[in-house]
């Protein structure tokens, strides 16, 4: 293979556009990134066997999701609903119950959703071009195009975190993060790449993967690159601050109060309102304030007294939640509406989020919860950064 010499920023080579410089010499850049996949690549539970639905089931744990998180869930999940008609046939309880441990259960609803108008209107097939999967509730343009060309090897482009980044070091292209111009810029690179490669999924799948493990935010490995030569970031040495991070929004603080109230019948939790966070989920009986409230008030709210056992953060992406956990020190029944008991021993077969989940861990209950299997591990990036919801 000829490796051409590496370009500099702004160098002749490097052609440009009002939005931006194009990335020069895609199909060699492609046949480098299709030769490094087979030997580079991670072993992961749905690359073993491809289809669209477990592509699309995997697609949607990886939004927002650390890969080894999704290992550990995957292959249940599967076992659970193994086929499209199976996942759109279950009640949503069930769908939202085997999601536990993945967090944003949005997705899981959307997939829910999704498997439901697969079998409706494609016949329990998943569709194999970018309209029709963009069609489907919660599937956007970069998992459209991963589906359609990781499964399908259609020419489809991708441009998630991981792809823009790598991107915009490729072309030495100061790009922000979430910055729209960025994004269509980036989109019309990664369209050029998939028109040229000779496998448009392994291109595709290539590139995702070297923004995980080789061309990472803060410490790119140039030195492990096969795009070493062709990066332009790399010569200029400017790739590690490049793209600059998305600008933060403000994020809202709530202050949540949950009482953790557990007897010989079970565990007490109540239904999520249907919209909003946590949407229809379960949890320990909670207060929700604006400010931090008083305990000995709430105890009274609930006729019974409390005391406080716990206090943490829980961080959205639009919201930072306060918990203070609280325990009953009298041995009535909390006065709550709509709180029914959960046995200790049926607790995991119930939808709970890992906020809740937490509460409970924190107020000492004997139960083994989704937390335990990661505890202790540092939280690595999300897989795809896409943004999805809160
Ligand atoms: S050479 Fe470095 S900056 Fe360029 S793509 Fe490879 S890892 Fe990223």
């Amino acid at each position: 293979m000829t490796i051409r010499t590496t370009p500099r920023a702004g160098s002749p080579s490097l052609g440009t556009s009002p939005a931006g410089p194009e990335i020069p010499d895609l199909p060699l850049v492609s046949a480098i990134l299709e030769a490094w996949y087979p030997r580079a690549a991670r072993v992961l539970p749905w690359r073993s066997e491809r289809s669209g639905y477990r592509a699309l089931v995997s697609e949607l744990m990886l939004q927002q999701t650390q890969v080894s998180r999704v290992v550990e869930r995957f292959a249940n999940f599967m076992a659970k609903f193994p086929t499209v008609r199976s996942l759109a046939d279950a009640p949503e309880q069930e769908v939202l119950a085997a999601w536990q441990g993945l967090g944003y259960y949005r997705r899981a609803r959307f997939l829910h959703r999704a498997a439901q108008a697969i079998r409706d209107m494609h016949g329990a097939e998943v569709p194999e071009n970018v309209a029709a999967l963009a069609a489907l509730p919660g599937i956007g343009r970069y998992t459209a195009g991963a589906i359609a060309s990781i499964v399908f090897g259609q020419a489809a482009a991708i441009v998630d975190g991981n792809v823009l980044r790598v991107l915009s070091r490729l072309a030495d292209h100061e790009t922000r993060m979430g910055d729209p111009a960025a994004e269509r810029w980036a989109w019309r690179q990664s369209t050029r790449l998939v028109q040229v490669a000779s496998a448009p999924g392994v291109t595709n799948e290539a590139l995702m993967e070297l923004g995980a493990t080789v061309c990472t935010p803060a410490a790119p490995r140039c030195d492990a690159c096969p795009l070493a030569a062709q990066c332009a970031g790399r010569a200029s040495g400017r790739a590690a601050s490049i793209p600059t991070p998305r600008r933060s929004a403000a994020r809202r603080t709530l202050y949540w109060h949950s009482l953790v109230h557990v007897d010989d019948r079970g565990v007490l939790l109540t239904e999520r309102p249907a919209a909003g966070l946590w949407a229809g989920m379960l949890q320990p009986p909670t207060i929700e304030s604006d400010t931090p409230l008083d305990v000995t008030a709430i105890g009274t709210t609930w006729g019974i007294q409390v005391n406080k056992v716990a206090q943490f953060t829980h961080v959205t992406s639009h919201r930072t939640v306060d918990f203070t956990v609280l325990v009953s020190s009298s041995e009535c029944t909390p006065a709550i509406a709509g709180a029914h008991r959960v046995p200790l021993e049926r607790l995991e077969s119930v939808a709970l989020s890992n906020a809740a989940w937490r509460v409970i861990e924190c107020a000492g209950v004997p139960v083994k919860t989704p937390l335990s299997a990661s505890a202790g591990r540092r939280a690595p990036r999300a897989a795809r950064s896409e943004p999805t919801d809160s």
